[in-house]
């Protein structure tokens, strides 16, 4: 029996340069080129200034816990109970929602978080909140999984 895997995001023309990002082991954030305000999620024109230009800026991933929550019923597969999903915000002003990587007791509104990109399957890779400084799994760039011999 195939062993379920997490759901795929709706990958568009606007988002796509955030998941690709991801894919390469960074976080990038769409930024206005004109009044250079960041913006999550991707949308075609910024809501300050209307201007539709725009460009994926890297942003470090530090932030604060804003809120979360620990999903314990109903929980489907590959999920297990007890999983949390964060909402950060970012020192660069927006907001994601991640899978917080932490135990539940860890977990404290307000908190510090890191948010780096995770790998969760073969062809997913989303943001994660991390402690800052815990130990966690830096998703190769796509150059490096090549030099490596992972992808074909
Ligand atoms: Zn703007």
């Amino acid at each position: 029996m195939a062993t379920p895997t997490r759901q795929q995001p709706a990958v568009n023309r606007d988002n796509a340069f955030f998941f690709e990002s991801l894919a390469q082991g960074r976080l990038t954030i769409q930024q206005c080129t004109r009044c250079h305000a960041h913006r999550h999620p991707p949308v075609p024109m910024c809501p300050r200034c209307h201007s539709l230009s725009w460009q994926a800026d890297e942003v470090s991933g530090m932030g604060t816990l804003v809120t979360f929550t620990a999903l314990y019923h109903p929980v489907l597969p590959p999920f297990v109970p007890g999983y949390l999903v964060g909402l950060v915000e970012l020192q660069d002003g927006v907001r994601l929602v991640v899978n917080l990587e932490c135990a539940e007791d860890e977990a404290q509104i307000g908190m510090p978080v890191e948010v780096v990109p995770q790998r969760y399957g073969d062809d997913l890779v989303l943001p994660a909140g991390y402690l800052p400084g815990a130990p966690h799994v830096v998703v190769s760039s796509t150059e490096a999984l090549a030099a490596e011999g992972s992808l074909s």
